[in-house]
């Protein structure tokens, strides 16, 4: 499927909707998600057009996974939630409920968050 230029996250990357800024470099960006489902919650991006995991492990170069990678422990860091320990979730494609179609990745932390049960 072809990337969505329409998507919510693209428009913030534009910067066409406001973000709270968690963390950002050339190839990442990282904001509050606005809906957060624990007391720290933040979503990572990649700056590129890619729809999913699946597309971004496919796509990207070898700069943008370094990058993307190594921008977990940064933001897991400015988060706060290094040292306690925290989720990272990438809802991929209808089955995962993944509803914005560019590749994200949820850091939620904060508190001590319940067993993953499915
Ligand atoms: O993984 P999934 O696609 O379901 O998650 C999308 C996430 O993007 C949601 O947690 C939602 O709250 C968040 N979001 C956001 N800012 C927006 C639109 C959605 O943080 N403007």
């Amino acid at each position: 499927m072809a990337y969505d230029s329409n998507n919510i996250f693209a428009k913030i990357l534009r910067g066409e909707i406001p973000n709270q800024t968690v963390y950002e470099d050339e190839h990442v960006l990282a904001f509050r998600d606005i809906r957060p489902q624990a007391k720290a919650h933040v979503l990572l991006i990649p700056k590129g057009p890619y729809e999913s995991f699946e597309d971004f492990s496919a796509r990207a170069s070898d700069a943008e996974i370094v990058a993307f990678t190594r921008a977990v422990a940064k933001v897991s860091r400015l988060a706060g939630i290094d040292v306690t320990g925290y989720r990272a979730i990438a809802n991929t494609g209808a089955d995962g409920h993944q509803e914005v179609p560019h590749f994200h990745l949820h850091l939620l932390g904060g508190q001590r968050l319940g067993r993953m049960v499915s």
